[in-house]
């Protein structure tokens, strides 16, 4: 399997190309068809697998170009250092593309977050409890969430964030693509995947 295989968009091929990212990793391989099929997804892959382009790459083909004022697709992550990561990936992989996007998380004021919020965002990528933070203060509209994305679920639950992700949960449109990638599945996991994943397939590497 090549990228070029995945039907991606130039924009993204020539990133691809750029990053020095010669073939699709297994997950890569086995999860962006589906990605791009529309499917939920349920995957079990560790760090270092290429996780991250595997759920970035159909996202950004996805979302395509910047349009309107509220986020189309949310990532949430456990820490900073991980939405950083994230971020660092979609700017490696969108920089062809005008998709904007923003990290925000804690550990610092939200005043210059909520003012990169204002100004129009395609893709968040947040920790969950600044997310929530700023949605009950009314400084985000999550009406236009199209994917959500949950990336180290496990992590995410071990660290203390379910009431945070079943809030968002249940305030988010229902019609919606969902993403849950853990590195492991411990009974929280599997529940909250049968709860809100539509159908899900399991990819696993
Ligand atoms: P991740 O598992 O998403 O944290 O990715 C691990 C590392 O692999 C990151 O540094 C990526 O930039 C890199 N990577 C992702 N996909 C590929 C690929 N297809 N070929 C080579 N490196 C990749």
């Amino acid at each position: 399997t090549t990228f070029e295989d995945f039907k991606l968009n130039k924009q993204l091929l020539n990133a691809i190309a750029d990053a020095g990212y010669e073939k699709p990793t297994p997950i890569q391989e086995q999860a962006i068809p589906l990605i791009m099929a529309g499917h939920d997804i349920l995957g079990i892959a560790q760090t270092g697998t290429g996780k991250t382009a595997a759920f970035l790459l159909p996202l950004l083909m996805k979302v395509k170009y910047a349009q309107g004022e509220h986020p189309r697709a949310l990532i949430l992550a456990p820490t900073r250092e991980l939405v950083m990561q994230i971020e660092e990936n979609i700017t490696l992989l969108a920089k062809y593309t005008d998709i904007r996007h923003t990290a925000i998380y804690g550990g610092l004021g939200p005043k210059t977050q909520i003012e990169t919020l204002n100004k129009g965002v395609d893709i968040l990528v947040a920790t969950p409890k600044r997310l929530m933070e700023l949605y009950f203060k009314g400084e985000l509209i999550l009406k236009d969430l199209k994917t959500l994305i949950l990336d180290e679920a496990d992590k995410m639950m071990d660290m203390g964030f379910m009431p945070q992700i079943r809030h968002l949960l249940e305030v988010i449109p229902r019609k919606r693509q969902n993403l849950l990638f853990s590195a492991t599945m411990p009974d929280k996991v599997v529940e909250l995947s049968e709860e809100y994943l539509e159908f899900p397939t399991r990819v696993e590497v």
